[in-house]
């Protein structure tokens, strides 16, 4: 007799999200991803961001998200269509939701990696390198 039980539960299990309880901030490690891009589109909760190769993400702005311009903290309110950011992901209950949404400013600042500064770009973005977000350097 084969045992379906047993399959089943293995395959739940492979399924089963790996449960860490949403403690803001410290939550760094897997599971954690980016998008960067353009926005595309904000209405209400929604933020949809078109990434370079032109594949639109929507992302949720939840309660916590934070919001970053530069290194100076922005509003909801700062996030326009056409302005370049790198959202910081998290895999919510209703998908994908935004932790923090750093906001390039279309002046041509320079972006560097904290690590590698010979990494650098145009926005916000993250070091292909080490993984960690681009900051922006005075010109
Ligand atoms: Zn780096």
């Amino acid at each position: 007799m084969r045992r379906p039980l047993a399959t089943l539960t293995a395959l739940a299990l492979s399924l089963w999200p790996i449960a860490a309880p949403a403690t803001q901030g410290h939550a760094h490690g897997h599971g954690e991803d980016a998008v960067v891009g353009t926005i595309a589109k904000v209405e209400g909760d929604g933020l949809e961001v078109v990434d370079p190769d032109g594949k639109s993400v929507s992302v949720r702005l939840t309660r916590t998200t934070m919001y970053l311009k530069g290194t100076e903290e922005a509003k909801k309110a700062d996030l326009k269509p056409g302005l370049n950011v790198a959202v910081e992901t998290a895999d919510g209950k209703a998908g994908l939701e935004a932790r923090v949404v750093r906001i390039g400013s279309p002046d041509g600042a320079v972006w560097a990696c904290p690590m590698h500064p010979e990494v650098t770009g145009t926005g916000p973005g993250k070091c292909p390198k080490c993984g960690m977000f681009l900051e922006k350097k005075k010109a």
